[in-house]
This record gives structure tokens, sequence and C-alpha cells, in this order.
């Protein structure tokens, strides 16, 4: 059984959050979505609301082999935990590629028989992040199309009364 973690902070989850899943959830037998629940980090949605706002997605997009769940601690002890041999993870510019060579390199010390996937991002949300979603919606725009349809109230409701 080919088992993978795509984890992040999803704050929030995004349609380029989406494409990465999509892609994973075709090649893997399960696929676990782990919330990064990063006490440091101040998140504008709890762990809970961000995992709620995934499953809502996962279910509207009819993926099967998806778990949802928040973590805290280092990621190779949730991803050997659960039995992950795969982390996922997307790629939009050479930004994030720069940030991924030295979170990879960091993990394969800590554990050498995980090894990482990486997904380029779908060019038509290459520009799309969390930090995006979060200043246009602050600002009362519309994030159609940036968010899963059915995140879209609770994001928007979120934004406007921060
Ligand atoms: P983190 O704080 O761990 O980077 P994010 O929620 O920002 O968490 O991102 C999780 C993963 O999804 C990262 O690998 C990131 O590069 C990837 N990602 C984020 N936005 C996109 C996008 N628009 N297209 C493809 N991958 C993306």
């Amino acid at each position: 059984m080919r088992i993978c973690v795509y984890p992040g902070s999803f704050d929030p989850f995004t349609e380029g959050h989406l494409d990465v899943l999509r892609n994973a959830v075709s090649l893997f037998d399960c696929v676990y979505v782990g919330v990064l629940n990063n006490a440091a980090k101040r998140a504008t949605f709890t762990p809970k609301e961000r995992v709620q706002m995934i499953e809502r997605a996962v279910s509207d997009a009819d993926f099967t082999n998806v778990k949802v769940e928040s973590f805290d601690g280092l990621l190779v002890d949730y991803a050997t935990r659960i039995g992950a041999s795969y982390i996922i993870r997307g790629l939009r510019a050479i930004t994030d590629f720069e940030y991924e060579f030295q979170i990879d390199a960091i993990n394969r010390h800590l554990q050498p028989h995980i090894q990482t996937v990486y997904f380029m991002a779908n060019p038509s949300h290459s520009f799309l992040s969390s930090s995006t979603v979060k200043e246009i919606g602050g600002y009362g725009g519309n994030i159609r199309g940036l968010v899963p349809d059915c995140n879209i109230k609770m994001i928007t409701e979120r934004l406007m009364n921060q």
C-alpha cells in the first residue's frame, strides 16, 4: 500500500492545494493531508477549521482515498506514525524550490527512507497562495476561483471580520 502525506499550513486551503492533492490522489493508495498545528505561527483559521474546510473540499471532489488530520511536531515523525513513505509538496516558483530543497535535505537527514515527491503548480494557479487569498478577501475582493466553492462563504466571512 503506497501511503503519502501532503503537509502544509493550508491557512486557508486553496485551488492550488487542490491541484496538488488531485495529483497525489491519482498516484497513491492513501493520501493523508496533514494540517500543521504550529503554535509559533499565528494562523487565521484554527487547525480544526482548516481540517473541516479540507474535508469539505475532498468530499466535493469525490476523493475517496484521503484522510485529513492536524499534527504537531516533526513531519517525519508524523509520517512514520501513519506509515507514509512519501511526502508530497507543490512547487510554484524558484523561491519555493530553494525552500523545499533545504527542507528535503533536513528530512532526508532525519529519516532517509522517506522520499519527497514534488508536483509543479498548475500554470493557472501558479500565482496562488494562502496569503494572496487573505489579502484579496481582507479587502472584500472576490475569492471565487481561488478557493474551493464550498469554502468561499466561511473564508470570506472570517477575512471580512478581522
Ligand atoms: P507551508 O507553510 O508548509 O508552505 P502551504 O499551505 O503554504 O504550507 O503550502 C503547502 C504546500 O502546497 C507547499 O508545498 C506549497 O509549495 C504548495 N502550494 C501552495 N500553493 C500552491 C499552488 N498554487 N500550486 C501548487 N502548489 C502549491
